[in-house]
């Protein structure tokens, strides 16, 4: 066990555990048909880069980001058949990531509704990412039919400005209504955050906070906003008219919506983009592989402080000590640091 006892005199032992969201074991490569494992269910990830999406959006480019093509449904069957008859007992889903799904054509959505439905069993379930411009009653009746349990709407941001500056094509009201419908189809929710947004600040987050509050969708996924090669927003970079956030910063807002989440009880699924994007393909932004890690080691320097300022002693178990020492100490460096600033 490590104490870290400055002049400030921690005092009380406190072994708080760590994050919720730390639980989740980081997915794996997103191309790979590995497990994803989630607090309640198995899942398989499966890929439509960008298909069905109504347009591109500023700094999407999912073929890099989960290095696929496009879906090849007879190639994925047999890969669902084997996880489905390896895993009976167990909750499962089948997930449809990267695309936009509900905007996919009636045929391609019933063509992938029934093959794979086909191969369901009694504990399995598909889980949808969609554009929230695409959530209607009739949609939803249509996945409600077709043994969909979860929907996770890529919101990115519910702050209209931003979003109007991103082009997404929505403003704030459309988006909460979408949140609101699936919630009241009986549907789990997802929401999907990309910080660091065009015109994104301060006041943005606030928004965000305090629609996540009311709204308490069951899951939140962050995705800080990186500039990949070739896509419009590349352009803006190199232009010198955007600037993406620094790592640390990233992490710190991150830290933030993990505090909110834990609060309002919201489990957070992710945050930081896949690892297996290409570095060459990355012009700018908060990218690293350990993203998420980060975020757990900012809230313990946090939490460390926060006991320190009340005159708490602390006592780190092997877990916490690990987040503070890897990296060659970087987040025992900050709370160093901080601890110094506290004095
Ligand atoms: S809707 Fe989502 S998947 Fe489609 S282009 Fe935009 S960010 Fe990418």
């Amino acid at each position: 066990m490590t104490q870290y006892s400055s002049t400030a005199n921690l005092t009380e032992l406190r072994k708080a555990p760590l994050p919720q969201h730390s639980r989740t074991p980081t997915p794996q490569h997103p191309n790979t048909p590995a497990l994803q494992m989630s607090h309640r269910n198995l899942i398989y990830p499966i890929f439509l880069p960008m298909q069905g999406c109504p347009h591109r959006c500023i700094y999407c480019d999912q073929r890099k980001i989960s290095a696929t093509i496009s879906l090849d449904v007879e190639a994925e069957l047999p890969k669902v058949a084997r996880f489905i008859a390896n895993h009976p007992d167990d909750d499962k889903q089948i997930a449809f990531y990267g695309g936009s799904f509900t905007a996919l054509s009636p045929e391609f959505r019933l063509h992938i509704f029934t093959s794979f439905g086909n191969l369901l069993d009694a504990n399995s379930s598909f889980r949808i990412s969609t554009h929230p411009l695409y959530i209607d009653a009739d949609i939803l009746a249509e996945c409600r039919a077709n043994r969909v349990s979860c929907l996770e709407l890529g919101i990115q941001d519910f702050d209209s400005e931003v979003l109007k500056e991103s082009k997404r094509g929505y403003d704030c009201q459309a988006a909460v209504k979408a949140c609101h419908l699936v919630k009241e189809h009986g549907f789990t929710l997802g929401v999907q955050l990309m910080p660091g947004l065009p015109g994104s600040s301060t006041s943005s987050i606030t928004t965000n906070m305090q629609l996540l509050r009311e709204l308490k969708p069951d899951y939140l996924r962050l995705y800080p906003l990186i500039v990949i090669s070739g896509t419009p927003l590349a352009e803006t970079f190199k232009a010198g008219e955007y600037t993406p956030l620094k790592l640390d910063e990233a992490v710190s807002i991150c830290a933030d919506y993990a505090l909110l989440a834990n609060e309002v009880g919201i489990t957070i699924i992710k945050q930081g983009i896949p690892s297996n994007l290409p570095p060459h393909e990355v012009l700018g932004g908060p990218f690293h592989p350990a993203f998420g890690e980060f975020v757990m080691a900012e809230l313990l320097v946090r939490r460390i402080i926060l006991a320190s300022t009340q005159k708490r002693e602390i006592i780190l178990d092997k877990k916490q000590q690990a987040l503070l020492l890897a990296h060659r100490g970087k987040y025992k460096a900050i709370l160093e640091q901080r601890l110094a600033d506290c004095l």
